[in-house]
């Protein structure tokens, strides 16, 4: 079981950027690549206006967007900035998001002597079909020599990003692209299950009919049996979708977002979360750099949540991890005995085998994470 955590908040910043966009993804980001230096600009701009205090940060995760496009002298212009802004804690978690078609050998160097100390590539999967399905931009070919480069660079936090339920995908085709990863022995895998908005491209072409997802008895053995896998691999199923191959190796900022640790985001979309406020910026390129030229907040709206919002939200969130909720602090914080209050939903879901308890927490089994989001309803 993961131990409680110590809430020293994170700091995020969102880049905006991609070559081209994938068929699936609903993140904010734009292709045209011309707005990058006025928006560098605008982002040391925004970090300045920040007055209220934060303490010192533990994790910075540059994510986006494709943060990997931008150069070197421009991740680190930002990371200076960062330091000259807030202050960060000796042993930060300072990670990058990476595209595996931008990293050669020498930016992955430049980028491990400025500073990075986690790489998570999206490497998606290791069949070149399912990579054109998905409509990424890097090849097979590419995503072996970036790993191979990162390694060779120094990274030795290392995790890869990869996406199951790919039409006309079986088990034994995705246990291969799980084994495939397992032989570079990465530090952390995120394990998603292909899920398609509308407004995606490939959201548009299956409300058209054009393919078929697997059916949902398939998509529960793809989420059981990834999880039986790696857990046999000696890899730490921490969250649904997340697995570190030891506890140090666990998203230390992805965990922020989980349990109300404090976090601080920059750039358009950006979410922040602070003492049960919760606010976050445009998702338009055009508006942040207009705020941040007049010299406005970029911050679209803000919301406060209630007491009752903030003990649904700990026990959604809980719930999907490993860690689960621990019943002293949830009756501390939200007055609240989930023992005394659900015993009967809650012994029925143990007998059920989608909950267990473990010293003073509820923890979800692996079955109950495949149904995380439901548990939640308890
Ligand atoms: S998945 Fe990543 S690289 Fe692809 S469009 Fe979305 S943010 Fe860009």
């Amino acid at each position: 079981m993961i131990s409680d955590l110590i809430k020293v908040p994170g700091l995020y910043i969102h880049i905006p950027f991609c070559l081209k966009k994938c068929g699936y993804c609903s993140f904010f980001s734009v292709t045209s690549l011309s707005s990058i230096p006025d928006f560098l600009e605008a982002l040391l701009r925004e970090m300045e206006m920040v007055h209220d205090p934060w303490g010192p940060f533990d994790t910075v995760y540059i994510g986006g967007g494709t943060p990997s496009l931008l150069t070197v002298k421009q991740l680190e212009a930002i990371l200076t900035h960062v330091q000259k802004c807030f202050r960060l804690l000796p042993d930060s978690e300072i990670t990058l998001e990476a595209n595996p078609g931008d990293l050669s050998l020498p930016f992955l160097r430049s980028l491990k002597s400025i500073g990075f100390n986690r790489l998570t590539m999206g490497v998606q999967s290791f069949d070149q079909k399912i990579l054109d399905f998905l409509g990424r931009r890097h090849s097979l070919g590419q995503a072996i020599l970036a790993i191979e480069s990162a390694r060779l660079a120094g990274f030795q936090n290392l995790g890869f990003d990869l996406i199951y339920g790919i039409p006309g995908q079986n088990l034994a085709s995705w246990r291969e692209t799980v084994e495939q990863a397992l032989t570079f022995l990465p530090e952390h895998l995120s394990c998603y299950q292909l899920a398609l908005e509308e407004k995606t491209a490939l959201g548009q072409r299956y409300r058209k009919g054009e393919f078929q997802l697997p059916e949902e008895d398939l998509q529960y053995d793809f989420f059981m049996k990834t999880s039986e896998w790696l857990e046999e691999a000696g890899y730490l199923h921490y969250e649904v979708s997340n697995f570190a191959g030891s506890l140090t190796f666990a998203s230390r900022h992805n965990q922020k977002y989980w349990n109300h640790t404090p976090y601080l985001g920059f750039g358009p979309a950006a979410h922040s979360f602070k003492d049960g406020e919760r606010w976050w910026n445009h998702a338009s390129l055009d508006q942040y750099l207009a705020d941040i030229e007049k010299g406005r907040s970029p911050v679209e709206k803000k919301e406060n949540l209630t007491i009752e919002q903030l003990r649904l939200e700990a026990l959604f969130l809980g719930l999907r991890t490993k860690r689960g909720i621990s019943l002293q602090e949830f009756i501390r914080q939200y007055h609240s005995d989930l023992l005394f209050e659900k015993k009967e939903v809650i012994g029925h879901l143990e007998r059920q085998g989608f909950l267990s308890i473990q010293n003073g927490h509820l923890v979800p089994t692996r079955a109950g994470l495949a149904v995380a989001d439901s548990l939640a309803l308890i």
